[in-house]
């Protein structure tokens, strides 16, 4: 505007005009864009801005850090702290070697199956979810390409644009991104090391409203929590399925993590607990056996998973019908228990080695939990400040990844999520040592 010699004032009272005028439209973070500007070229005949036409769709992008990590994740080399994965050498390559012959006869493995999931592993995984104390006839289970599809159909299918989502504070990063791209708003619920705040909930709740939208539904991570590993407890459970009765709300129970105990099993599932049919309970592979394999599963009312599938029909057809035969030889096959019990001692011993380290190298600078499942050390900086953004570049320049507590709460600022599901021992020893000495340089400078 100064180079034009046009004053700010001036400028303004024209935008608000275009606004007025339907010509532009306010965007997120509260700028302004020309409608289509991107799309048409400015001379004849030229192809579109595309650095402008791709700020035009809808769907908001990773943060800045996001883009960075999900890039950095496959260069050779880099030692992953943060990543929410199982190490390759965890995975059950042996089984799926097993299983995947035995797919090889099956021309159906090739073909479209019907957009709910197949009966036959719909079968298995209702048998699955009766060990989990779930009652769930093949009926009310939805087979989705991930968990994640579940919580965009869920946010797309179910809840009324401009509604709000009760959730954890912080909560799983793609959650946010979900719910936010879907237009619905989110009401942070605090948490302890005993789960959710039951009493804020219930304040919450009564409001009704948050700036004026009431929340229909809370999300949450009861078992081994992501990112800050806690365990909702027996008691925290029950009330909050009081609270949701009483409050006139529903929940949704993602149970990513819940096979993955270390000590002890978790209560048992709020979805075990409910009695009138107001939770929805999702699950997935991605965690315990196999992230690429791209299944999960979500339970519910017939009503929302008939709903559901009709837009999961128009999205994607259906869930890889490859991905799901392989699931239902995993379930019925006997293979989940058999990996399960070999993968937790595995996994109790990169915990308790990370946990070393951190006294090791954290001690008087930090403070974490010692988490009882799941893959994640919720790890807090206790000396001076330290900014939490400065510390991921350098570790990064270092060669070491890891994911800061504002990917799962935009307003913390002396979090780190770590995990001891991917790095190896090694990779930890050194990572560890590295992230220690450059958070004492920051609090030093
Ligand atoms: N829920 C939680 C809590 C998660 O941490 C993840 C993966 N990070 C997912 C859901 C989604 O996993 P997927 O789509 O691979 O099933």
């Amino acid at each position: 505007a100064q180079s034009m010699g046009v004053n700010r004032s001036t400028l303004v009272a024209a935008l608000d005009n275009l606004i007025a005028a339907g010509m532009i439209e306010g965007r997120r973070g509260g700028g302004t864009y020309v409608s289509g500007s991107g799309w048409h070229a400015l001379a004849h005949g030229a192809p579109p801005n595309w650095n402008e036409a791709i700020e035009e769709g809808w769907y908001y992008p990773n943060l800045p850090e996001v883009q960075l990590i999900n890039r950095a994740e496959f260069q050779p080399g880099i030692i992953r702290l943060g990543t929410g994965e199982l190490a390759p050498e965890l995975m059950p390559e042996d089984a799926f070697n097993d299983i995947l012959r035995s797919l090889s006869d099956r021309s159906r493995t090739l073909n479209y199956l019907q957009p709910q999931g197949s009966l036959e592993l719909r079968e298995a995984l209702s048998d699955y979810l009766l060990t989990c104390g779930i009652h769930a006839s093949p009926s009310a289970i939805l087979i989705v390409s991930g968990s994640l599809q579940a919580l965009h159909l869920i946010s797309v299918g179910l809840l009324p644009r401009g509604s709000a989502v009760l959730l954890e504070k912080p909560s799983y990063l793609y959650s946010i991104h979900a719910f936010q791209s879907a237009g619905l708003k989110m009401n942070g619920v605090p948490m302890d090391a005993g789960g959710l705040h039951i009493p804020r909930l219930e304040d919450m709740i009564e409001g009704g409203t948050h700036q004026g939208h009431p929340s229909p539904l809370l999300y949450t991570i009861p078992s081994f929590h992501n990112p800050t590993g806690s365990v909702m407890n027996d008691a925290r459970r029950n009330e909050l399925m009081s609270a949701a009765r009483a409050g006139g709300i529903s929940i949704l129970e993602d149970a990513a993590y819940t096979d993955l105990w270390l000590d002890m099993p978790p209560p048992l599932s709020l979805k075990a607990r409910d009695t009138d049919g107001r939770v929805l309970h999702m699950g997935t592979l991605s965690k315990a056996v196999s992230p690429g394999l791209r299944l999960g599963w979500l339970v519910g009312p017939e009503p929302v998973i008939r709903r559901l599938a009709d837009i999961k029909m128009q999205t994607d057809y259906g869930t890889s019908s490859l991905a799901q035969e392989a699931a239902e030889l995993w379930f019925a096959g006997g293979y989940h228990s058999r990996h399960m019990d070999r993968l937790r001692p595995e996994l109790r011993r990169r915990r308790d080695f990370m946990l070393e380290l951190l006294e090791r190298y954290f001690n008087g600078i930090a403070e974490w939990n010692k988490p009882a499942g799941g893959f994640y050390i919720w790890l807090k900086f206790t000396a001076s400040p330290l900014s939490i953004r400065q510390l991921f570049h350098a570790c990064l320049q270092d060669g070491v990844l890891i994911h800061p507590g504002f990917l799962y709460d935009r307003l913390d600022a002396d979090h780190l999520r770590l995990s001891y599901a991917y790095a190896s021992e090694e990779e930890m020893e050194r990572g560890m040592q590295l992230l220690a000495k450059a958070a004492r340089n920051l609090l030093e400078s």
